[in-house]
């Protein structure tokens, strides 16, 4: 089926780690930018334009922001520390970053990078610095993986998309009830 961008995590850093499929199901999980139809739509739908940049060069930055931002963010979700490792390659994305970046105001600090590959690296940094983590979230279901935001008043989102993932729990709790087997 063909790859429609769904921009759920309410930042780019998380709209990123959401460009892979089932992450949690090994046997299902799917890369979605591997390809680069699939790159070019992700691009498209968050409205990033990398005229110019190498599309090889570019995944390859996304996958490691993305799997930085991943491996330190998992962690979170489950209010422990994400381990020395991932903090030393999220410092790296940090250097990357910043290297590359033009800094246009100091009040606030404010930063410009002229790539996508910039502008994601810089995106993956700063979201840890600008975000509320409180907020931090991941998909309820044992599969998906996605991460996003709650921002709901009563900070009772459970799912990524609720006609999504909320739906087949719905829809397996029907089953289960239906069928004598146990919850
Ligand atoms: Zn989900």
């Amino acid at each position: 089926m063909e790859y429609r961008p769904e921009l759920i995590g309410g930042h780019l850093a998380l709209d990123l780690v959401n460009t892979v499929a089932w992450r949690l199901d090994v046997r299902r999980r799917i890369d979605r930018i591997a390809d680069p139809v699939g790159l070019r739509r992700w691009l498209t739908a968050t409205g990033l334009d990398p005229a110019g940049e190498d599309p090889g060069d570019l995944r390859r930055t996304l996958v490691r922001c993305r799997e930085t931002a991943y491996a330190v963010l998992r962690p979170l979700t489950a209010g422990d520390e994400p381990r020395a490792a991932d903090l030393a390659v999220l410092r790296e994305v940090a250097e990357d970053a910043v290297r590359n970046a033009t800094l246009v105001s100091a009040r606030p600090l404010t930063w410009r990078a002229g790539t996508v590959a910039g502008q994601v690296r810089l995106a993956v940094w700063r979201f840890f610095e600008d975000e509320d983590l409180h907020r931090l979230r991941q998909c309820a279901d044992n599969d998906c993986g996605w991460l996003f935001l709650d921002r709901s008043k009563n900070g009772s989102r459970r799912w990524c998309s609720s006609a999504d993932c909320g739906n087949r729990a719905r829809a397996r709790r029907h089953y289960q009830r239906h069928s004598g087997a146990p919850a």
